[in-house]
């Protein structure tokens, strides 16, 4: 383990950042015992349809969102990023900042969690770090809890792997574990929705953040 404890990485397109965001990086601060969380607005998504506002804006947002909390930060990195944001190229990015002993934990919703193998060079991101993923309302089917059900390519990658938080800063890498945060059936394209409709969003996110779309006018 680093010096310093486990970082938590946490990417997303954060359209806007919410507090389903912040309470899964608090949960799995705590939880997982990680010395901070990393936020990685992503610039440019392969996944999804262009956000529905700028890199920039979704920046500023998270800044809003973690301001305050020294246990949260934002990196740039994916937004400054010419490329399409890959999840693999930022831990590459980061291990080579951090070096090669540092653990890195890799923070998932169960419903980004289940996708990852369409994610570009998936097997490739346990050798860069562990990956903890949080329960998330409304992805459990049948009211199973991950990780009762995974595809057959998951199954196979993390079968091996599957440990309890104490083992992720016991090895930079390579371990997945699971932990239960606070249900919050927020979502960010329920927030725009709501904003699109002029209907409140207020209390699904932060004042400052709500405040920053409200003068920019986003989600209009
Ligand atoms: P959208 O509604 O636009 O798809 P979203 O709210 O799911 O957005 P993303 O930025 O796509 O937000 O998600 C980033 C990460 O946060 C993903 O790993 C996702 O699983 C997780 N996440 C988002 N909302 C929640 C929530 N309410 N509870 C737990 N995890 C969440």
């Amino acid at each position: 383990m680093g010096e310093t404890g486990a970082l938590g990485i946490f990417g997303g397109t954060f359209d806007p950042i919410h507090l389903g965001h912040l309470r899964l990086a608090e949960e799995a601060r705590e939880a997982l015992g990680l010395a901070q969380v990393r936020l990685i607005p992503s610039g440019r998504p392969p996944h999804r349809e262009a956000p529905g506002s700028s890199a920039e804006d979704r920046l500023a947002m998270a800044h809003l969102a973690v301001a305050g909390n020294p246990a949260l930060a934002v990196d740039d990195g994916e937004v400054r990023a010419p490329q399409t944001s890959y999840t693999i190229l930022t831990l590459e990015r980061l291990r080579g900042e951090l070096g090669p002993t540092q653990s890195l934990v890799l923070l998932l919703g169960a419903d980004a969690f289940e996708g990852l193998p369409t994610w570009h060079r998936w097997t490739e991101l346990f050798e860069l770090a562990h990956i903890a993923v949080a329960n998330r309302p409304g992805f459990a089917p049948h009211g199973r809890r991950w990780p009762a059900v995974l595809s057959p390519a998951l199954e196979a990658a993390c079968h091996h792997r599957l440990a309890t938080p104490p083992a992720l800063t016991a090895s930079p890498a390579g371990r997945v574990v699971a932990f239960d945060m606070t249900p919050l059936a927020i979502s960010a394209s329920d927030i725009r929705a709501r904003i699109r409709a002029g209907s409140s969003a207020r209390y699904l996110l932060p004042q400052g953040v709500l405040d920053y779309i409200q003068t920019h006018h986003l989600y209009r």
